[in-house]
């Protein structure tokens, strides 16, 4: 990834961010969010770029703890609210904002309200990119987020299951229908590598998502092995880009990185 490289570098939605990605899946459970924290502090880390990253995921927000972020957020003297940074990303979400473990039960016009103040009502200062978090799914939020943010682009991230890459699919659709172009497919869980004998299993099916990439015409943007190192380090809040940085791992979300 390069600084302005990306298509809405003039048309700005969010003042000084210059690119605005989404990590996006069709259902949840499949990692989107572990993607979206170790793909931003990568291009932080290996790309040196300026990076924010918003958990938009209001419902099941994950980052504080995948981010290790404490508090609430202060409030600058423009009365904005200033991203919590950690691991050189400057993070918002509303787990920030809220009780831990509180249910949100809000509406879809309250999201949206959420989601402005999340956005615009923060003072992010000068950013190369904007990682979004998305929520698991292909709704009318994901539109309207995908629209009001004017992205960039988005990733799409998958296990190699067909029920998974079924929803995949739906979401390279979505994108497509408000022109937010693809910018690949990550496979994630993608085998289980046996720490005894090496030999990987491949327990939701072999080389699902590489396929899919092919018919769909995207970039196939890599594998992710299904890794106990992966869930520790997130639910320790030390991602794995930071906790194991030179692993085969951490080198795979670091091509991403750079690839986007
Ligand atoms: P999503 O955002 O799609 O709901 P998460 O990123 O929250 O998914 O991941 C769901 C759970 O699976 C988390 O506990 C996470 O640590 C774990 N996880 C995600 N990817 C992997 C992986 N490649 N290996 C091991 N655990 C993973």
């Amino acid at each position: 990834a390069q600084s302005g490289k990306g298509l809405n570098a003039q048309n700005l939605r969010i003042e000084g961010v210059k690119d605005i990605v989404a990590v996006a899946s069709g259902k949840g459970g499949v990692g989107k969010s572990t993607t979206a924290v170790n793909l931003a502090v990568s291009l932080a880390k290996k790309c040196q770029l300026r990076v924010g990253l918003l958990d938009a995921d209001v419902y099941g927000p994950s980052v504080p703890m995948m981010m290790k972020l404490h508090g609430k957020p202060d409030i600058s003297k423009d009365r904005k609210m200033i991203p919590i940074e950690n691991y050189g990303v400057r993070c918002m979400s509303m787990g920030s904002l809220v009780e831990e473990g509180a249910a949100i039960v809000w509406r879809g016009p309250m999201v949206m309200k959420a989601l402005e103040q999340m956005t615009r009502g923060v003072n992010w200062g000068i950013l190369d990119i904007l990682v979004v978090d998305m929520p698991p799914g292909t709704g009318d939020a994901q539109i309207s987020i995908s629209q009001r943010l004017q992205l960039s682009g988005a990733l799409i991230v998958s296990t190699p299951q067909d029920v998974a890459l079924l929803d995949a699919k739906r979401g390279v659709k979505m994108f497509s229908q408000v022109n937010v172009p693809i910018l690949g497919l990550l496979e994630n869980m993608s085998y289980f590598k046996c720490p005894k004998c090496g030999e990987a299993s491949y327990i939701f099916g072999k080389q699902g998502a590489r396929k899919t990439a092919e018919e769909m015409g995207m970039t196939f943007l890599g594998e992710i092995p299904l890794e106990v190192g992966i869930r520790s380090s997130s639910d320790e809040g030390v991602p794995i880009v930071v906790s194991q940085p030179d692993s085969v791992i951490s080198q795979a979300y670091g091509a991403v990185a750079e690839n986007i």
